[in-house]
């Protein structure tokens, strides 16, 4: 799930964040709880089908939840009423699983999932193509949107501060041609987060670099964050419907949203909600993922 930027965040420069680090011990409950996130992905992703609602996909992930003895962290979060977030086409995030929202083919859907072990949060999202037939620049958009993601991921090493994991993620979507001409959309409004005995912590993260907000915290081992850019293939603005959770991109663009929880540890970054702990993704990027605790 992701997080509104605080005024203060968008207007001037932020307050010094307190960073909750955590001990190797808390990490390993912490990849816990990200596997159960990445097995809901994996449930949910094999039912948004043609036909399927997205009350549907929010079932699955309640199953997958109680199997693992694992609680939601979305469901009643701020009155939230789901397990899940389903976001369909020019939905940006926070889409509400609902009976009415039928899945069809050509569809572009984002689900945000999140998962607590013993008082331990998980929190990632990925985009999923619906049935077939999809634009090329639909299928770029979410390509760009995820490798920005891995880009940020990336940035997660020890010297750096949370400006650089921001400035990785702009700099490779501003490097991408966008198809057809024009800027893609990097969404203003919502950004990353710290996470760990609560969903969202601080600091925020902001995907793109605002000089004003400063450097940000030094990133140590134990820093945890939830890495998650969203853009659209338009404006960068958004607007929220009138049940209070909807967020669409205010020209109606399509939109896609990938995220993973990431520990920075030691032995360098784990992806805590990626099955093989972001070992083969980072191994392409030259990168050594942190061996994973649970293994
Ligand atoms: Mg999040």
């Amino acid at each position: 799930m992701v997080v509104e930027a605080a005024p203060s965040l968008r207007s001037r420069k932020a307050p010094a964040a307190m960073v909750q680090i955590k001990s190797p011990e808390q990490i390993a409950r912490m990849r816990e709880a990200g596997l159960v996130v990445a097995a809901i992905h994996a449930a949910t992703r094999e039912a948004a089908v043609p036909g399927a609602s997205t009350k549907d996909l929010d079932e699955v992930a309640r199953k997958v939840i109680a199997e693992h003895g694992a609680k939601s962290n979305f469901l009643g979060y701020g009155g939230f009423p789901a397990t899940i977030c389903t976001s369909v086409n020019e939905v940006v995030v926070h889409g509400i699983p609902s009976d009415e929202v039928v899945l069809k083919d050509g569809d572009v859907i984002s689900v945000d999932a999140g998962a607590i072990i013993d008082g331990w949060h998980g929190d990632a999202a990925y985009t999923a193509f619906v049935g077939s037939g999809h634009a090329p620049e639909l299928i770029e958009l979410s390509r760009v949107t995820e490798e920005s993601m891995w880009a940020g991921i990336a940035a997660m090493k020890q010297g750096h501060r949370l400006v650089d994991v921001s400035r990785a993620i702009e700099t490779y979507i501003r490097r991408q041609p966008k198809p057809g001409g024009g800027r893609y959309g990097i969404i203003e409004d919502y950004g990353g987060h710290g996470i760990g005995t609560e969903m969202h912590m601080d600091p925020h993260l902001l995907n793109y670099v605002e000089k004003r907000r400063g450097k940000g915290p030094k990133l140590v081992p134990g820093f945890c964050l939830a890495i998650e850019p969203m853009v659209s293939l338009g404006t960068p603005k958004t607007e929220v419907l009138s049940d209070d959770w909807t967020v669409v991109t205010t020209d109606g663009t399509w939109s896609s949203h990938w995220e993973h929880s990431v520990a920075l540890t030691e032995q360098g970054p784990l992806v805590l909600t990626s099955p093989d702990g972001g070992r083969a993704k980072l191994a392409e990027l030259g990168i050594v993922a942190a061996p994973d605790p649970l293994a």
